[in-house]
């Protein structure tokens, strides 16, 4: 259990105790104030809302994962940060001083709540409707404002899409704003969850002007408050209760909410709308030098490799930031991070720079779109070393195939698939058997399907990870050889004809 070992007196008596027993809480899902004991040692969660941080930031986090963690931090799937192998208790002034920056919530109480989702690009992207940086602010400053929101799920999750190229509209989220060009005017389409858990967000028809977002998401949060026992400790997730009080009645209840002084825009009735099926992976915006929407200006996509930088890296990375841009950068749901602001003619030696610290900000680099959950080490529900597999098929493929865009694999330890099958091109769903006395580990083989079963088209019951990377290299080689055109993705190459790739590869 962690200890406060270093109490400052200048702290009140009252937000000691309360940092102390917050700080002692472990809970199932991490935060700041909330930590979650793992394998390895205590795991801590940032929130950054909208994965936008600044240079300062960096290296104050990157000093924390070295003088209490294991000296590096992890990019989670919704931009926040994490911390892991804690062995002893964060000082307080410390925790106060991320306060201070900008870092987690100034209130505990609403500190687990999920991460804010935006694109990384908001604001600088060429193609977006709208800038959702305001939006994510608002509401992150209207959940510190009510303690009421304490009482929300911690997996309560919400996203704004500002209708750019680098689009989270198809990220779990529980409830998701997307902008859209409606006879001229700029709207949010308001995207539920319902049904079964991993179903995509249905579009509820309804269509919002952006001052009306965070008034209906006041209503949204508070009609869940209302029909959840607060007494129970799994507070349930938002789909369950919509499931429970059928979508046309949660919608009626929050629009008839007091608190709301005007009526949405309702374009369709929300049965006749179809869920979103369209799967967006790493998006290759995401990776690599773009330019912005200000003129003259570039963003540069670096590549952690699975979502992982090692603490030197992050204060590189952060003074990189300072030195050539507007001290900016950005974290994506893909785990991987923006450097905004770079002026043209800086970009080469930004580029240097960048490989100078060991990373990468290639589209091809067979890691940019690699994902594991948190394997054997940090879960103890993985039947297989997840980070450590992901991290050796990336090896053994660098230097044997080239890929022209993202092709995301995704390692999950078990059937939770907590690495998102969902978006994965491939996913390796974590399996042991029992062979003459020894556990072997392994994996079921899926490709994306257009059916959209659970993991998608299952290829292969069981691999032996000593087979894995041979057989998923001859499975891109074949993709490769056999696509319609260049610009045949894996993902269409393999909802055209999973089977054909099957029947390419020898494989038993
Ligand atoms: S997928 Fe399974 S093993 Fe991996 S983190 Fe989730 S629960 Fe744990």
């Amino acid at each position: 259990m962690p200890t406060i070992r270093s109490l400052s007196s200048s702290v009140s008596a009252k937000h000691r105790e309360g940092v102390l027993i917050l700080l002692s809480a472990f809970t199932a899902c991490p935060g700041l104030f909330y930590t979650t004991p793992a394998q390895d040692g205590i795991l801590s969660r940032i929130r950054i809302p909208g994965g936008n941080m600044e240079s300062e930031q960096c290296s104050l986090i990157a000093n924390i994962a070295d003088n209490y963690g294991g000296g590096y931090v992890d990019v989670t799937n919704r931009a926040n940060l994490q911390i892991r192998e804690i062995k002893t208790g964060i000082n307080i002034e410390v925790l106060q001083h991320l306060q201070q920056l900008g870092l987690g919530s100034a209130n505990p109480n609403v500190d687990h709540i999920r991460n804010i989702m935006t694109s990384p690009t908001a604001g600088i992207d060429s193609q977006e409707l709208i800038d959702t940086r305001p939006l994510v602010k608002a509401w992150d400053n209207y959940i510190t404002a009510h303690p009421h929101l304490g009482g929300l799920s911690a997996k309560f999750s919400v996203g704004f899409d500002g209708g750019g190229k680098v689009s989270v509209l198809n990220q779990l989220n529980d409830i998701t704003f997307a902008a859209v060009l409606v006879d001229g005017n700029i709207y949010f389409r308001l995207y539920l969850t319902i049904g079964g858990k991993g179903e995509p967000a249905r579009n509820t028809g309804i269509l919002l002007k952006p001052e009306e977002c965070l008034p209906v998401l006041a209503a949204l949060a508070d009609v869940y408050l209302q029909n959840i026992d607060s007494q129970r400790q799994r507070k349930p997730r938002l789909r369950e209760v919509i499931n429970n009080l059928g979508i046309e009645n949660y919608l009626r209840l929050a629009f008839t909410s007091k608190s709301l002084t005007s009526q949405p825009l309702v374009c369709h009735s929300f049965s006749q709308l179809p869920a979103q099926t369209d799967m967006i992976t790493v998006p290759a915006d995401s990776i690599g030098i773009h330019p912005q929407k200000q003129v003259g200006l570039f963003y540069i996509g670096v590549v952690l490799p699975l979502g992982r930088v090692e603490s030197s890296q992050m204060r590189g990375l952060g003074d990189l930031a300072e030195k050539y841009g507007s001290g900016n950068i950005r974290l994506t749901p893909w785990q991987n991070l923006l450097i905004t602001d770079i002026p043209q003619p800086q970009v080469v030696e930004v580029e240097r720079e960048i490989s100078n610290l060991g990373l990468s900000y290639s589209q091809t680099n067979i890691k940019s779109a690699l994902v594991a959950c948190s394997g054997k080490r940090g879960c103890a529900a993985s039947v297989t070393e997840t980070k450590d597999h992901a991290l050796k098929l990336a090896k053994y493929l660098e230097n044997r195939i080239t890929l022209d865009y993202p092709v995301n694999i995704h390692f999950s330890g078990c059937a939770k698939s907590c690495a998102q099958h969902n978006q994965a091109d491939i996913t390796l769903l974590g399996v042991s058997i029992e062979s003459e006395n020894e556990t072997l580990e392994g994996y079921q083989v899926y490709v994306s399907d257009s059916t959209l079963q659970k993991f998608g088209h299952q290829l292969y019951e069981y691999v032996n990870f000593s087979e894995l990377p041979a057989l998923i290299e001859q499975m891109l080689k074949t993709y490769k050889i056999q696509r319609l055109n260049p610009k045949e993705t894996f993902r269409d190459f393999t909802q055209r004809d999973a089977t054909q790739l099957k029947q390419t590869i020898h494989h038993s």
